[in-house]
This record gives C-alpha cells, sequence and structure tokens, in this order.
C-alpha cells in the first residue's frame, strides 16, 4: 500500500576550482559514501547523482529531484568547499525534505601523514558551514546529522528522516474517505479540511454511508464465508463465531464489511477512513473487526470522523514500514489513580489495530450499548509492552498542533477479562501527572495515534517538513516550561504564517 522503491538522492558538492584530479577524487568518494548509506538498510533507496559544480547544475538536479515520482528527499553533502551562492537557485527551488549529512569520507585522520592536499580534498568541515549558511539564508526546512556513516546512531538519524520523508511524500497525494460527517457536538474532531489538504497533502472527502451499506449487502456469500474460514486460523475465535456455532453469521456479517469496506477504498485509491457510529445507516453491525483488519494492513483510521487522526495513523503507518510494532487509533479512556501507580488504560469502543501486539488476539462478540445495531464482533487483545509515542493533532484555527507525549506502554496490573475490547496500558512521560496536564495545556485531542514501532525524532523530522508545530511532552518537560514553549510557538507560526 506504499510507495515501494522511495529514494533518497544524494547530492556532493564541489567547485571547479579543483581542477579534474581531485573532482574525479570527490566522484569516487561520493559515490562511495551513498554505497555505504545505501547498503545501511535506510527506509529509501540511497541514489548518487553526479558531483554537483555550478549553479545550473544544481537547480537542474534539484528540479529532477521535485518532479521524480519516487524521489521523497535529497542528502546534501559539501566533499569539499563548495561557494554557497551557486545553491541558493536551487535550494529555493527544492520542494522536497532535505538532510544535510555532515560527514567526511573516512573517520581517521591520518596525522603522521596529513599534507595540504588532504587537507583541501576533506574540507567538509568548513564546506559545509558554506552550504548551512545558504540553507539558513534561503530557510529551506532541513535536519542536519552529524558523524560518520560507519557510526549506528549517524544511521539511525538518517532512517528517522528517511522515514519521516517517506510519510510525508505518501501523504501528498492521499486520499481519505469519511463515511459520514463527524459525531455530533464534538469539537476537537472539527477541522479545516482546504488546510488539511495544503498542509499535509491529503484530500478528506465524504462519502454517504448508504453507498457502504450498499456494498456491503453486495458481497458475495462465499466470498465472506472463506474470509470467516481465514479468522479461524488467525485468530483465537470464540466458540459461538465458528463455522457450525450459533452467532456464525454475525462474523461472516463482519467479513462482508471488510471486503467491502477494502473494495470501496481500493476503488478511490483511499489510504485513509473514518466512520460513525452516528450514522451507520442499513449496516446490521459498527464495524469493528473490519476496521482492526484494515488498520493492520496499513490504512489509517479515525472514529466518529475524526479525520486529522486517520491521517496521523496513516502516517505512522508509512513511519513504521517494516519495524517490529504497530501503529493505531488510541483514546485515553480511563485512569488508575492509586498515588504511585497512575497510568492511563487506553482503548476504544472496537477500532485498536492488532499490530500493537505480537500475541494471538480473540475474537469475540459482545453487546455495544452505543449505535443501536446488533452486535459487533472485534479483536481482542493488550498491547505489547514496551516504549511508545501518543500523538494527537487538533486544529487550532490558524494552524494545526501535533502534541506527543514519549511513554512506556506496561502490562495492566492485573487480567481484564470483563472488558471485551483490545486495549493499551500506559504511562506518559516524564510522568504521568506532568504528562496529562502538558496535554491538557495544549488543548490536545482525546483520539490519538498511538505508535510503537517509531519514536519522537520520526514526528520531529515530519514536523519540520510539514512544517506544523510539534508540542512535545517528554523527559524533563514541566507543565510550566511547556506552557511557555506553547506561547513561543503560537508567536512564532503566527508570525509564520505571514499576512496569507
Ligand atoms: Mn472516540
Amino acid at each position: 500500500m506504499t510507495n515501494s522503491e522511495p529514494e533518497l538522492w544524494f547530492l556532493t558538492g564541489s567547485q571547479e576550482l579543483y581542477g579534474p584530479d581531485t573532482l574525479e577524487q570527490v566522484a569516487v568518494d561520493s559515490r562511495g559514501l551513498a554505497r555505504q548509506l545505501d547498503q545501511a538498510g535506510l527506509a529509501a533507496k540511497v541514489v548518487w547523482r553526479p558531483v554537483l559544480v555550478s549553479k545550473e547544475a544544481i537547480l537542474k538536479t534539484i528540479q529532477e529531484a521535485n518532479a521524480a515520482p519516487n524521489c521523497v528527499g535529497v542528502i546534501a553533502w559539501m566533499h569539499t568547499f563548495s561557494p554557497a551562492k551557486m545553491w541558493l537557485a536551487g535550494l529555493a527551488a527544492l520542494q522536497v525534505p532535505l538532510l544535510h549529512l555532515h560527514t567526511q569520507v573516512a573517520d581517521a585522520l591520518p596525522w603522521a601523514t596529513i599534507d595540504m592536499d588532504f587537507m583541501n580534498l576533506h574540507q567538509s568541515a568548513h564546506g559545509d558551514r558554506e552550504f548551512a549558511y545558504a540553507v539558513a539564508r534561503v530557510g529551506a526546512p532541513t535536519k542536519a546529522v552529524v558523524g560518520s556513516v560507519r557510526d549506528p546512531r549517524v544511521i539511525g538519524r538518517v532512517d528517522a528522516w528517511a522515514r519521516a520523508a517517506a510519510a510525508h511524500a505518501d501523504a501528498q497525494t492521499a486520499r481519505l474517505v469519511r463515511f459520514g460527517d463527524n459525531m455530533r457536538d464534538v469539537a476537537v474532531t472539527e477541522g479545516d479540511k482546504v488546510e488539511a489538504e495544503l498542509v499535509f497533502g491529503a484530500s478528506v472527502n465524504t462519502f454517504g454511508v448508504t453507498e457502504l451499506a450498499d456494498a456491503v449487502a453486495a458481497v458475495p456469500a462465499a466470498a465472506a464465508e472463506a474470509l470467516a474460514l481465514e479468522y479461524e486460523d488467525l485468530y483465537q475465535v470464540a466458540p459461538e463465531l465458528r463455522r457450525g456455532g450459533e452467532r456464525h453469521e454475525s462474523l461472516v456479517y463482519g467479513a462482508m464489511q471488510e471486503i467491502a469496506l477494502q473494495g470501496f477504498l481500493e476503488e478511490r485509491g483511499a489510504t485513509a477512513f473514518t466512520t460513525n457510529f452516528e450514522d451507520l445507516a442499513a449496516l446490521r453491525q459498527l464495524p469493528g473487526l473490519a476496521v482492526q483488519r484494515l488498520m493492520a494492513a496499513g490504512y489509517g483510521f479515525g472514529a466518529e470522523g475524526d479525520w486529522k487522526t486517520a491521517l496521523l495513523v496513516r502516517l505512522a503507518k508509512v513511519m513504521g514500514r517494516g519495524l517490529p510494532g504497530g501503529a493505531s487509533l488510541m483514546e485515553d479512556y480511563t485512569y488508575n489513580l492509586v498515588p504511585g501507580e497512575e497510568k492511563t488504560l487506553g482503548a476504544h469502543m472496537l477500532e485498536v489495530c492488532p499490530s500493537l501486539t505480537t500475541a494471538q488476539p480473540t475474537l469475540e462478540i459482545h453487546p455495544l450499548g452505543i449505535g443501536g445495531r446488533e452486535d459487533p464482533v472485534r479483536l481482542v487483545f493488550d498491547a505489547d509492552p514496551g516504549p511508545a509515542v501518543v500523538v494527537g493533532l487538533a486544529d487550532m484555527r490558524d494552524r494545526f498542533r501535533l502534541t506527543l507525549n514519549t511513554v512506556e506502554v506496561v502490562e495492566p496490573d492485573a487480567p481484564l477479562p470483563k472488558l471485551p475490547v483490545a486495549r493499551a496500558v500506559w504511562r506518559g512521560e516524564p510522568d504521568f501527572h506532568t504528562a496529562a496536564e502538558c496535554w491538557l495545556a495544549a488543548g490536545a485531542p482525546h483520539h490519538t495515534c498511538l505508535t510503537t514501532a517509531v519514536g519522537l525524532e520520526v514526528f520531529q523530522d515530519y514536523a519540520t517538513m510539514a512544517g506544523v508545530e510539534l508540542a512535545v511532552i517528554t523527559t524533563g518537560v514541566t507543565g510550566w516550561d511547556f506552557r511557555r514553549q506553547l506561547r513561543w510557538e503560537q508567536a512564532y507560526h503566527r508570525l509564520a504564517g505571514g499576512v496569507r
């Protein structure tokens, strides 16, 4: 469901002054460096481009990068000095994310043999400073990564950016399908969909839920039966839902919903969607299992018409591609407030993605007090313990605000035999009280994306690329500092937005 061959173009700067022999060496070295980066197993393929020594060549290469469908970002490195006025036009034209890799060909200085030839060839230390000045003058959003490409920390930082770039590129052409509108009277799930398309790229459009209900009704019985049988292999299916069980028909209906939903989204090239329990037309169940399975397949999802969270979940799916862990719609639901043992129990009515567990979920059927339909089928499990981030997106009228809390998913204190939904239990950083206090101060939403696949740095890189505010609640943050930071961000984003 994602671009299978995202590319990062590797651009090397130099200048004619050095003569052909040196430029040949620069080409050999930079090709080798690009190869090392590529072989490090980044989330995107690294494509070496010929060394750049003129304003015209730089502009042309950057225009090609902008236009190349698979190019999700460019990595720039100045092996030698590269007078940066020749970079201005190219940087001003750049439309894909930029990573400035501040590195050298070899790690160790040859102290005993170093001469001026060596110094002139290996001068990233000041060539990259000259380049960075041009980046700063143009105001191009960038991430600078410093160090050796043999250092796993450097590779980790480049990979975080590559993941953000892949998600950013995916969002540019993303389509989001909403079945119905928002849950009535809810504030934080509202927002400016035109502005969202300008900022994130994704187009958000509503479809009548009657169209989906018709599509569900049209699913051939044999196809639904076959999928229901597949469920029996994949999950611990409750006996009453299995073939021959007295409620098997409800499971088959869940399979019909999955087939219809997936077909509906595929026909429209959509990679994210929302539902709303207040608007179900002839749907017999609120889609639970179907939504969970589509999220696991890589679709973004938001409940109650929450298209902003659907966008976030899709972003997190692309960011985390190929990594252990998962991403899901989540909702801060209820608390354990015992002093010293505070934690959040997150869940939703039904729709939590099974990518959050490595255990085998159970597939169950239970009544749902909301929605006024038949009992829905759903997968039930506990999210795996480990580090995660919880991210929310709110429309603050003149801009969007991402709020992120780094958290630790933990085992529940005890089994939850009476709770018939998938859930995650976590402790927010720096501590439960500060995390919740800051979340409230930001006006951040109750619907979030919880991801265990990627962390803070990927979202920081994404926020830089998209030009979106990111309020971070993590170790070391205090309520007072966080509120002051929000005020600075407010002032900055209003100024940065200009008079448009
Ligand atoms: Mn909700």
